[in-house]
């Protein structure tokens, strides 16, 4: 059966080579941790730096296709790896989406919503950016930033030329602050016969950068979640992808959606799909690699994904463990440092009857304790 190689050994890979395996395959991942989530459920690895000329050789001798869950690899790594088998989705993508300015530009050019951008090269289009955007703003690194870092937000004039010599090295990006409602995203999986297919529109919370919950399907207006699959569709084709993307967005209070960024491999809000769909977001992901048919996208049941992060998450997994509403995922991690996604749970609940705020509260139990706001100040 055929070999389907994953760059990357992190939970992403882990729960790709999982549904590879159910769907016949077998897998070979290109690592440098020969024990980490990927490589504990997989065939056979690689162990060889991402920009190591042999390990690429070496790795793409042993597989029929190769796809990748780490974005940090070199688009050029992906080029090499391409002269031997099938890229998916191809190294043109991952050019674009790892560059933020090269990313806007694309999507802007494809007709897609953004918020207002500028790139930043120097202290003098740094001011023109804050001129042109407003304050408040935020500075991004066009490459590299995930969870929030490399990322500054400024909110007065005096603050710029600092957040720009932290943001080093550069080019950055500026934008103007979003007020947005709430943040949205679409798992979007286009095969190799130009069939594309959309997961729900799902909402999006995160707590100091990092994605903490997920709301299947998003509790918003129903032509607001069909636009967003439709951008994410559109966006899908104009990549001319083959394989699953995320794109995330933001919904604006005046109704309109803002794409934020996309990133062409599975996501971490497309989660809830393992437990709430009979063929989740790897399935499908998997399928489109190996140039199989896609069935639809559909959710069986509605749920919340609440991401396990650190010690502080990892502290309740026996209370997770005796619940027999959570749906526990652990990707197989060591040592669980502050901020370190460690696994997440799934909550399900019938098909159309997501609870609202407080009975999702009550469904997390004691994990609802990171959400929970502050309490009002008694102003009388
Ligand atoms: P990820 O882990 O999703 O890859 P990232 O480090 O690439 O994150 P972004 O997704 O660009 O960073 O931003 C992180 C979060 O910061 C967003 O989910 C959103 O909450 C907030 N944010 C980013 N850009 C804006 C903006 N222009 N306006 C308002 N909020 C923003
Ligand atoms: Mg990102
Ligand atoms: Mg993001």
């Amino acid at each position: 059966n055929a070999v389907i190689g994953i760059v990357g050994g992190g939970q992403l890979g882990r729960m790709s080579a999982v549904a590879a395996s159910r769907l016949g395959f077998k897998t070979h991942i290109l690592t440098q941790d020969a024990h980490g989530p990927a490589a504990q459920v997989s065939s056979s690895v690689t162990l060889g730096a991402y920009d190591d000329p042999a390990a690429l050789d070496a790795f793409a001798k042993a597989v029929d296709v190769v796809t990748f869950e780490f974005e940090n690899i070199s688009a050029d790594a992906l080029d090499r790896l391409s002269k031997y088998c099938p890229v998916r989705p191809s190294g043109h993508i991952l050019r674009i989406s790892q560059d933020r300015l090269a990313e806007k530009t694309f999507l802007a050019s494809s007709g897609v919503p953004l918020a207002p951008w500028c790139a930043v090269t120097d202290r003098t289009t740094l001011h023109e950016a804050a001129q042109k955007l407003g304050l408040p703003l935020i500075l991004k690194t066009t490459r590299n930033g995930y969870d929030g870092k490399g990322q500054r937000r400024v909110y007065t004039e005096a603050e710029l030329d600092a957040a720009f010599e932290e943001l080093a090295p550069h080019p950055l990006v500026a934008e103007g602050m979003v007020d947005f409602a709430c943040e949205l995203s679409v798992m979007v999986v286009r095969g190799t016969d130009g069939t594309t297919r959309c997961f729900d529109t799902v909402l999006n919370h995160h707590w100091h950068g990092i994605l903490d919950l997920t709301l299947a399907p998003a509790p918003i207006a129903d032509a607001t979640a069909h636009e967003a699959g439709r951008l994410a569709a559109l966006i899908a084709e104009k990549f001319d992808l083959v394989g699953i993307m995320g794109v995330e967005m933001f919904l604006v209070r005046d109704g309109s959606l803002m794409v934020n960024e996309v990133a062409p491999r599975p996501h971490n809000s497309g989660h809830w799909t393992m437990d709430a769909c009979a063929q989740d977001q790897f399935d499908m992901h998997i399928r489109a690699v190996a140039g199989l048919p896609l069935p639809p996208a559909q959710r069986h049941s509605d749920a919340v994904m609440k991401n396990l992060v650190g010690p502080e998450d990892m502290a309740l997994w026996p209370a997770i463990l005796a619940n027999p509403g959570h749906i526990p995922h652990l990707y197989g991690k060591k040592e669980a440092r502050p901020g370190r996604k460690m696994g997440h749970v799934n909550i399900l609940f019938p098909y159309g009857s997501l609870p609202g705020e407080w009975g999702i509260q009550a469904a997390l139990g004691p994990l609802a304790t990171k959400c929970a706001a502050p309490p009002a100040t008694d102003q009388d």
